[in-house]
């Protein structure tokens, strides 16, 4: 075995470990072929054929049907916050969003620059710590469509299950849940995620998005920002983030081998479970936020006080466990356990957890 140590990043996060092997074996000479896919155009036969299995992949582990365009763009999850209202605010109409923690609010503000936002739901007083009860969620009339974040990986809340907005189409950014449970794809009109987080090597966004949003779309607009060029190419309007759709490809080869993402979701189940045990087994842990959302794949937790979390981080780290201080805007502790977290590792963690309360609880 190697000398990896514990890896409990937020992002770029957690490989699996054959993954890993099969980018090292394959990175100078692709499965025989006697070059890379590094290396090689992105119009040839060698992409194209990979590239068929990811798409493939996806649609059979998220079940997700023609209607549906999948490709991957630059830019991070970040470029979707102003790609989606450039594109689908409406002028004369509102776009809804929930208003959860960092990232949604991050999403709503880039579309206030493009037109009126209305925010459903405003986690501000509560610090982040919750969401609505999907069932009361409702767009507003004039709505061009309604915003979600399905996980807030910093402040550690996630949907337990989604919103039904009608004719409204609903949009969430899955950036770090993505393929960590099962989800029924034709709620929403568009899904979409930076892959570092779950699904592979940072450098891409996966779009999963309903066809028909093409048809709402406004215009004219730059040519990389317009959804339509990339739809109409099968996302090779210009060179893909090859190697991390590579990476992706290998990560859904391994999802499937582990049950797909039912199994992704009793792994989840089971990780968090174990973490979560020892924060409600004493007083020494907090748990910031509200049980019935708490986030499967981002465990926030606190301890008495300041002194004892960096003396956590600074022991944690020397046993070999990184990655485990909260974000910097929130301070506290983190786990991130994404899919490709062992369960081993999250065993080593909550061991670790249960002597550090007994030394200084
Ligand atoms: C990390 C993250 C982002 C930002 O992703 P980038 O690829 O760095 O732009 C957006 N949304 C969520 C939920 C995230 O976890």
């Amino acid at each position: 075995m190697s000398s990896r140590k514990l890896n409990f990043f937020a992002g770029p996060s957690v490989l699996p470990l054959e993954v890993l092997d099969e980018l090292q074996a394959q990175i100078k000479d692709y499965n025989g072929n006697g070059s890379s896919m590094i290396e090689t155009s992105h119009r040839g036969p060698m992409f194209a054929e990979m590239y068929k299995q990811c798409q493939n992949s996806l649609r059979e582990i998220l079940g997700i049907s023609d209607e549906y365009d999948i490709y991957f763009l630059g830019g991070g999850a970040t470029l979707q916050f102003s790609m989606i209202p450039m594109n689908f605010l409406k002028p004369g109409t509102v776009a809804d969003y929930i208003k959860s923690g960092t990232w949604a609010n991050k999403a709503g503000k880039d579309a206030e620059l493009f037109g009126d936002v209305n925010y459903y739901y405003d986690g501000t007083d509560s610090k982040f710590s919750s969401l609505p009860d999907s069932k009361t969620v409702k767009p507003s009339k004039n709505s061009s469509y309604l915003y979600l974040c399905s996980n807030e990986t910093i402040g550690g809340i996630e949907w337990q299950d989604f919103p039904d907005t009608g004719d409204v189409p609903l949009i969430a950014d899955m950036s770090s849940d993505f393929i960590s449970r099962p989800v029924d794809v034709n709620k929403f009109d568009m899904i979409y995620g930076g892959i570092q987080k779950n699904l592979g090597p940072a450098g891409a966004t996966l779009i999963i998005m309903k066809k028909s949003m093409l048809e709402r779309q406004n215009s004219p607009l730059a040519s990389y920002l317009d959804y339509k060029n990339h739809a109409s190419n099968d996302g090779l309007f210009n060179t893909p983030p090859v190697f991390s759709i590579w990476g992706v490809k290998l990560v859904l080869d391994w999802i499937k081998k582990n049950g797909g993402a039912q199994g992704m979701a009793d792994r989840a189940n089971l990780k968090s479970g174990m973490v979560y045990d020892v924060l409600d087994s004493s007083d020494f842990w907090k748990s910031p936020v509200d049980r019935n959302y708490r986030s499967k794949m981002n465990v926030v937790f606190r301890l008495p006080n300041v002194d004892l979390e960096k003396k956590f981080l600074v022991e944690a780290s020397t046993a070999g466990m990184l990655g485990l201080k909260g974000h910097r805007s929130v301070g506290g502790l983190r786990a991130s356990i994404y899919n490709a977290c062992p369960v081993e590792d999250v065993k080593t963690l909550t061991e670790f957890m249960k002597e550090f309360e007994r030394k200084n609880g």
